[in-house]
């Protein structure tokens, strides 16, 4: 018996227009992995960032030295940020900076936003936003007085417009979701959320990490203030590899982040007494920058723009949409549950799904090469990243997955 799930991938894979780019990846049929589903966690690494890496190091840093820092290295934060800003955030240039880990910029840019509306004493939140972004806040609300208003979403989905109009007020300062939900991949609709957020007279903040290089965003477009992310998920970046930040053009000057070190100053090597805070969006960076931590994005951002993020979100849809199908007639019979959208519209670039006793499998997972993502209690994440993942490698993994679950049963 023919399998029709396994000709439909073999179809859906002939005609994907990204299809070619799956072998820039190192090794995406290698090693001992069977499928790699958990392009949400931590992207794989193009063979080209094998290279620069290599080439970084015998070049530029053993050959420059420190004339390295003025041949172009302190220009990486704002020249990578008004790149990033090009191919995946529609932000204009000047207001994207790569710096810090994402806690660290979501530290600073909350900080300086409830600063910046000294009148208003609420953050308005949500329950189920990514642990760091509601420790980070928890913190401020503490150290500045504030109070926090938790919007109780729904886990299978996520916040609504609605759920923002009827909590935001004049005494909100800034209200902060994230775009695409890490639990449910809940896509939020960030424009109108703005929008409801502004005419509320707060300011808004968007965690991008879910959403940056799977999901198109409009930042510029969408009157978004301030926005985080990381890149070491759908953009490959390595582990660790830096986050961005966007403050927009209008608020420069204005909002002052809290950790002001010497490479946020206006003249950073004058080693002058007092802070000066430098023009723009530089006035975000506090030390020096992680440039050997930079270096895979430029590769990375040149796969990101050849692909366009349009074909990307067209084949993110596909994927996941594939997956549910998978999970609906092989894994549903065995008590697994889907916790995501159904509606693609809803729905960012991974699916959850659940089962009591999910842990227990993880491991006989892993040495099957099987690997998505576990999240605490009995939720497994299916993140296939559409320029590294083919729709054979989501039925390798999930045909994998249900043979586990019958063993287990
Ligand atoms: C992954 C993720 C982070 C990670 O923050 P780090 O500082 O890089 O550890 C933050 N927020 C969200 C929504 C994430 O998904």
């Amino acid at each position: 018996m023919t399998d029709e799930l396994l000709s439909r991938a073999e179809a859906l894979d002939a005609a994907d227009p990204l299809g070619h780019l799956r072998d820039q990846f190192l090794a995406p049929d290698g090693f001992d992995v069977v499928s790699y589903l958990d392009g949400n966690s931590l992207g794989r690494p193009l063979r080209a960032t094998a290279r620069l890496l290599d080439e970084f190091v015998r070049e530029q840093w053993a050959g420059r030295l420190i004339r390295g820092w003025t041949d172009g290295w302190l220009d990486w934060p704002l020249r990578l940020g008004d790149r990033l800003g090009a191919v995946a955030l529609g932000a204009a240039a000047g207001q994207v900076v790569v710096a810090d880990s994402t806690t660290v910029l979501l530290y600073k840019l909350s900080r300086a936003a409830v600063d910046a509306r000294p009148g208003r004493r609420k953050v308005v939140l949500d329950t189920d936003n990514f642990p760091t972004d509601r420790y980070v806040l928890e913190g401020i609300a503490a150290e500045r007085g504030l109070t926090l208003v938790w919007v109780e979403t729904d886990p299978l989905t996520g916040i609504t417009p609605e759920q923002v109009a009827a909590t935001v007020d004049d005494e909100t300062a800034l209200v902060l979701f994230s775009h695409v939900a890490y639990r449910s991949g809940w896509l939020a609709d960030a424009a109108e959320i703005n929008r409801i957020a502004h005419a509320a007279g707060a300011l808004t903040l968007w965690d991008l990490s879910h959403s940056v290089g799977s999901v198109p965003v409009r930042l510029d477009d969408w009157g978004v203030d301030l926005a985080v992310g990381c890149t070491y998920k759908y953009l490959n970046g390595g582990p660790g590899a830096p986050a961005f930040g966007y403050l927009r053009r209008e608020l420069q000057g204005e909002l002052r982040q809290p950790i002001q070190g010497w490479m946020g100053h206006r003249a950073a090597f004058e080693m002058g007494p007092g802070h000066e805070p430098a023009e723009g969006v530089r006035a975000l960076l506090s030390g020096t920058p992680p440039i050997l931590a930079m270096v895979p994005l430029h590769a990375n951002l040149d796969m990101l723009a050849e692909a366009g993020i349009e074909a990307v979100r067209a084949k993110s849809v596909l994927l996941t949409g594939y997956a549910l199908e998978l999970a609906d007639r092989w894994l549903a019979p065995l008590g697994v549950e889907v916790v995501s959208p159904r509606d693609p519209e809803q729905r960012g670039g991974h699916v959850t799904l659940r089962r009591p006793g999910f842990a227990d499998l993880l491991e006989s997972l892993w040495e099957n090469g099987v690997l998505p993502d576990y999240r605490r209690p009995d939720g497994i994440r299916i993140g296939p990243a559409p320029l590294s993942t083919s729709f054979a490698e989501v039925h390798r993994g999930l045909s994998v997955l249900r043979t586990v679950l019958e063993k287990h049963l």
